[in-house]
């Protein structure tokens, strides 16, 4: 028999940095009533899940620490996955969130109910919740994307997705694959090129790399990371460097040709084979795709056990992969460093919000939300990261702390008026998104494919087109007559 249905004042989907980040302000804020739902067995979201070798975050650690906890333990400027992931540990102790997390256990559905004001909440172990206010914080990379080509799943040798990396697998000394040249697979390629006996890449589209400002902190950096007016100038300095490079978007800037400049003399540099340096000139304007920051990407292509492929694969037979040439190169292992797909997010899960309106069904036309946080129709329910809040220029946690504290603020209005929920109202989340869309129109970002867009028409979903004072002023400055308190 299923076990009764727990009760809490909040629920929290997702261990990832927006999940802890809203369970720390939660306590902050006195609120002790809730759990963190995390299908992993583990903390980390995003790092829990991405252990491929050489994975690391690339803006530099300063600003890729919560505000309020710098983090003066790190070994390099871009901090490694397993730093990153030691540091949300700490965070989770030193604020008590430990006790609340729910690990390896996955919503399976959640529905609000308008009478009671409350969200009915329903998990994969057959336990049941109910919470009056839902955060979901998915993150808009979870879902890992397996690329659509014919024979891929009659592959016989070790088929890896970066995305769910089995450490165990050994690549030492074989033939390996890897399909993919975004941020992921320019962080894997160097570290694979070092042990395989031959290391083959696909490359559908050459992507913009720029190098990575790199370094070692030494314990020196360390002391002084522990001065609390150090820390703050670093961690402003980065802030307003990547500001500044937010303008690298833009036509006609000087930023933009700062990097254009700077992109073309790191590939000169790196790459002195012409034909090769050719072939990794990227097709589509500069800022289109994520940008890549890389010192080790370029050298490991240049490797001789290394081969750049540029001709379209056909199909993957059970011993390798064919390319439209009529080529076929046998493998030990194909690892897929082909991204995520974001149109699954939270979509994807039965959420129904007011009448039994499916939260799939509001985003048809493609994921839409008031400054990514609240979807119209679906009160209580507070996104982190949710629809237009990634960002290209800087450190995403910029952008978790102001909705996290958006959604409390939020939740105290409710709870202080007595009320049972608040919902924003849809013509201020279609205003917010007609606005939005029409300044993503003409921008770099609509110029090719990418996972920042989605649907036929391929609407931009993911992006944030702004600054980030934009952002974070929009969300402090949220109107009261935009949201409807019942
Ligand atoms: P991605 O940017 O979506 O890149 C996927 C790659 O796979 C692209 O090169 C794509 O080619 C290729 N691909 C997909 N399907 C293919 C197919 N059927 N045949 C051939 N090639 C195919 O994914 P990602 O590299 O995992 O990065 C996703 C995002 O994660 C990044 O933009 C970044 O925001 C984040 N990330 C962050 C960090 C960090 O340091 N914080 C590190 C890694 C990733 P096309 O370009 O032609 O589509």
């Amino acid at each position: 028999m299923n076990p009764s249905p727990t009760s809490h004042e909040v629920v929290i989907l997702g261990a990832g940095m927006s999940g802890l980040c809203m369970a720390i302000a939660l306590r902050r804020a006195g609120i002790h009533d809730f759990i963190v739902v995390e299908k992993s067995p583990g903390l980390g979201g995003t790092w829990w899940d991405n252990r491929y070798p050489g994975a690391h975050v690339d803006v530099p650690a300063p600003l890729y620490s919560f505000s309020f906890e710098p983090n003066p333990r790190g070994r390099r400027r871009f901090a490694a996955a397993p730093e990153i992931q030691a540091y949300m540990a700490h965070c989770a102790h030193k604020y008590g969130v430990l006790p609340h997390l729910r690990l390896g256990r996955r919503i399976t559905a959640a529905g609000f109910d308008e009478s009671t004001g409350r969200w009915a909440i329903a998990c994969d172990d057959g336990t049941r919740c109910s919470a009056r206010f839902f955060v979901c914080s998915t993150g808009p990379l979870s879902q890992p994307r397996w690329p659509d080509i014919a024979g891929l799943h009659h592959f016989q040798g070790l088929r890896l997705h970066s995305a769910r990396w089995d450490a165990s697998l050994p690549l030492q000394g074989r033939r390996v694959a890897v399909i993919g040249t975004g941020s992921t697979a320019a962080q894997l390629v160097p570290p694979i090129a070092a042990q395989a006996a031959q290391l083959s890449v696909f490359q559908r589209t050459a992507n913009w790399v720029l190098p990575r400002p790199d370094r070692r902190y030494h314990a020196i950096d360390r002391a002084l990371a522990r001065l609390p007016p150090y820390a703050a100038a670093v961690r402003a300095f980065w802030y307003h460097a990547l500001e500044w490079g937010r303008r690298g978007f833009d036509e006609g800037t000087r930023a933009r040709r700062g990097m254009l400049a700077a992109a073309a003399a790191h590939l000169a540099r790196q790459v002195p084979d012409a034909a090769l340096r050719r072939r990794l000139r990227p097709p589509h304007a500069l800022g289109c795709k994520r940008l890549i920051y890389s010192n080790d990407f370029y050298p490991a292509l240049m490797q001789p056990q290394v081969e750049l492929v540029t001709d379209p694969i056909e199909r993957i037979t059970p011993q390798g992969v064919v390319t439209a040439d009529g080529h076929e190169r046998r493998f030990d292992a194909l690892v897929c460093a082909t991204g995520f797909d974001v149109a699954h997010l939270a979509a994807a899960l039965p959420i129904t919000g007011r009448g039994g309106r499916r939260l799939g069904d509001a985003w048809q036309g493609g994921a839409q939300a008031w400054h990514g946080t609240m979807v119209a129709g679906f009160p209580n329910l507070f996104f982190l990261l949710g629809p237009n809040t990634a960002t290209g220029h800087t450190s995403t946690l910029l952008y978790i702390e102001p909705e996290v504290h958006f959604a409390v603020r939020a939740m105290q209005r409710v709870q202080r008026a007595g009320r049972r929920w608040i919902d924003v109202r849809d013509e201020a989340m279609r205003a917010h998104n007609q606005a939005l869309q029409a300044r993503l129109q003409g921008s770099v970002w609509a110029g090719c494919r990418s996972w920042y867009r989605q649907g036929d028409d391929g609407r931009i979903v993911a992006l944030w087109p702004g600054f980030t004072r934009e952002y974070v002023r929009a969300l402090a400055r949220a109107r009261p007559e935009d949201f409807e308190l019942r």
